[in-house]
């Protein structure tokens, strides 16, 4: 299959998700490619917390409905010292800022969830297929680049989907 887009991002990682909304939302197409399936990318377990500006990002994109109904913000830790148990508040300490317990799953998912309701496909006469906006999962053979030389915007790519 062929796929004509502005943008190919290869991964859809927490980093390829957010590129490529944030590609959206500033009106830039792109495709993601994964080599993994959709169920393996968001049951692989990572990270567990997110940094205040992480957090930021997503209400800001406007994929943090989840994180704001499950997410555990966390201020400060305790250390024991000499019998005596200390609160260290690290948002007095910064200002306001706080990480939030919110495992990476979940954050993958919101972004997958967030992207296929914009997706958007449209299948010429030719074999080229025209995407504004889409993932393929677990390509079997690994993405390549034919041609983009002249920049990012009329880069190319092939991928095989199961
Ligand atoms: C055990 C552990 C705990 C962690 N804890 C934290 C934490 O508490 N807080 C925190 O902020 N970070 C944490 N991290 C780091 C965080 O998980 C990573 O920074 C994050 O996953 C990076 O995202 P990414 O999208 O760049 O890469 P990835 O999540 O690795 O995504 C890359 C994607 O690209 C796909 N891919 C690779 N090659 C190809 C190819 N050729 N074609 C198609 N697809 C391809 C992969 O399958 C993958 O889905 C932790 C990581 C680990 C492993």
């Amino acid at each position: 299959m062929r796929l004509n887009t502005q943008v190919g991002i290869v991964g859809a990682g927490p980093a390829g998700l957010m590129l490529g909304h944030l590609l959206h939302l500033n009106g830039i197409d792109s495709v993601i490619v994964e080599n993994r399936s959709r169920e393996y990318v968001i049951d692989r377990v990572r990270a567990g917390v997110l940094e205040h500006g992480t957090v930021d990002l997503l209400h800001a994109m406007g994929v943090g409905a989840n994180l704001q109904r499950h997410g555990l913000r966390h201020d400060g830790v305790y250390i024991s010292f000499q019998g005596q148990r200390h609160h260290i508040n690290l948002t007095e300490l910064t200002g306001g800022k706080a990480i939030t317990v919110y495992g990476q799953n979940e954050v993958v998912k919101d972004l997958i969830e967030a992207r296929i309701a914009i997706t958007k496909c449209a299948r010429s006469k030719s074999s080229v297929q025209r995407c504004q906006v889409s993932i393929f999962w677990k390509a079997s053979e690994p993405v390549r680049k034919t041609s983009g030389t002249s920049g990012p915007r009329s880069l190319r790519i092939s991928a095989s989907v199961s």
